[in-house]
């Protein structure tokens, strides 16, 4: 690497300024580590992001989380939606297993938020730095060219050959993370032949804030509510079908959505632009190497049937940065062997359990074979007779952080 050029010195240098990525940026800061935030988009994007047609259930851990980095109270509360309860349907059955927090609470199993939202509140929360909190530099419109990892520190180059000097590189560049393939991290990944389409549609009847997850043969189908009368759609439907639904008109596309339904929330109609998304779901062998470690879906790329990504994402992020916090107030190494291991091992503890049920509920809801639906219907069965299930997945919506 050429000496020549001025170097910027920093304590972590982080790949991707998505959600994941603005947030552990916001925690470092707070336990006064400076970071350079790399991301290929240009700010603009980030101050007043476009609709992706996400809906984000956070659980109320991640909303402690996000209360603490300063980002919750920017979410005004006109733009987060309760969900009181849910409802999971297996094919024509009008048997559902309801989900709920249980008679004696009021409080919701969940909020929702868009996804939008939630990353222009993220990038707004940074924008108020204290004195004593650690700088946060910016390098927008920016890629990674090279990095050299040693066991003293990082150098990086980035496309415009400007040399960054850091004690540790974090990957969150999304599930696809160009950034762990080059720290040569393999990752198991799982594509799932389907693609997932989101929108809001107003229904003439009320949903009484309750999501409904319906698992029909050939489709799966889910509603989450935002108002009384609108709820953001969910379809996952084959690319061929996902093809023809989106060559729709307006109209034939309206109708066929509340058929899908059968008219249970009366009639549908589109009122955003549809969005689609191939589902393909990724495990990192590893999240740490050499200064390196994977936060966000560049570690884990959930399957977002069970709605967890961002929230072990945060999970993930607050425990490297008050690892990282803790060092350094210590004045050791913020980067080092005993330090990583111990990251990777408790985020490891805290996801593949999730993931490995995600894939199961994927495959065995999207298997239409008799046995499979026999299976399916029992699980459901079981679950509505069975109080601690439903308590098992009520509480780990509800339960708080720490
Ligand atoms: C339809 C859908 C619904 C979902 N619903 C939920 C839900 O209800 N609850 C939940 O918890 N999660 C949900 N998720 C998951 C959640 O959206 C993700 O977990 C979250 O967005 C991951 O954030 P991230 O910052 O890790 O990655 P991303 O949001 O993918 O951001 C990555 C960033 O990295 C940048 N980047 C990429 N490559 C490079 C590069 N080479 N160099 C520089 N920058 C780069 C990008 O520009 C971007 O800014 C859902 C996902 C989908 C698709």
């Amino acid at each position: 690497m050429d000496d020549s050029t001025s170097v910027t010195q920093v304590d972590v240098a982080i790949v991707g300024a998505g959600p994941i990525g603005l947030c552990f940026a916001n925690a470092l800061s707070r336990h006064g580590v400076s970071s350079v935030l790399i991301d290929r988009q240009p700010r603009a994007a980030m101050v007043d992001p476009a609709s992706d047609g996400r809906e984000i259930a956070l659980t109320r851990a991640s909303q402690q989380i996000l209360d603490k980095l300063g980002v919750w109270s920017r979410v005004e509360p006109s733009e987060r939606a309760r969900m009181r309860a849910a409802k999971v349907f297996d094919g024509q059955s009008l048997f559902a297993m309801q989900i709920a927090p249980g008679a004696a609470k009021d409080e919701p199993l969940g909020c929702l938020v868009p996804n939008q939202v939630i990353r222009r509140s993220a990038y707004a929360a940074l924008q108020t730095a204290a004195p004593g909190q650690g700088e946060i530099v910016w390098r927008d419109k920016h890629e990674i060219a090279q990095f050299q990892t040693s066991d003293a520190a990082v150098d990086i180059v980035l496309d415009n050959e400007e040399r960054i000097h850091a004690s540790l590189l974090v990957a969150a560049d999304s599930r696809f993370s160009t950034t762990r393939r080059a720290m040569g991290i393999p990752a198991h990944t799982y594509q799932h032949g389907q693609h997932m389409l989101v929108c809001r549609m107003h229904h003439d009847e009320p949903h009484d804030q309750t999501a409904w997850e319906w698992f029909g043969y050939g489709q799966t189908l889910a509603l989450l509510p935002v108002d009384t009368h609108c709820s953001s759609l969910v379809l996952t439907l084959s690319p061929a079908a996902m093809e023809k639904q989106l060559s729709l008109t307006a109209e034939a596309f309206d109708a066929d959505i509340t058929r899908r339904f059968a008219g249970r929330l009366g009639a549908m109609r589109r009122v955003a632009e549809p969005h689609r998304y191939p589902l393909v779901s990724v495990y990192a062998e590893r999240f740490v190497g050499q200064r390196q470690a994977l936060i966000g879906d560049a570690a884990v790329g959930m399957h977002p049937v069970t709605a967890h990504g961002f929230n072990l994402g945060l999970q993930g992020l607050s425990r490297l940065a008050d690892l990282i916090g803790d060092a350094h107030a210590r004045g050791q190494d913020i980067a080092s062997p005993s330090l990583l291991k111990r990251y990777q091992r408790e985020q490891r503890l805290a996801t593949a359990p999730l993931f490995a049920a995600t894939l199961a509920i994927v495959g065995l809801y999207t298997d239409d074979r008799t046995p499979a639906k026999w299976l399916r219907r029992a699980v459901l069965r079981a679950g509505e007779a069975a109080w601690p299930v439903k308590r098992m997945i009520a509480g780990h919506l509800m339960r708080s952080s720490g």
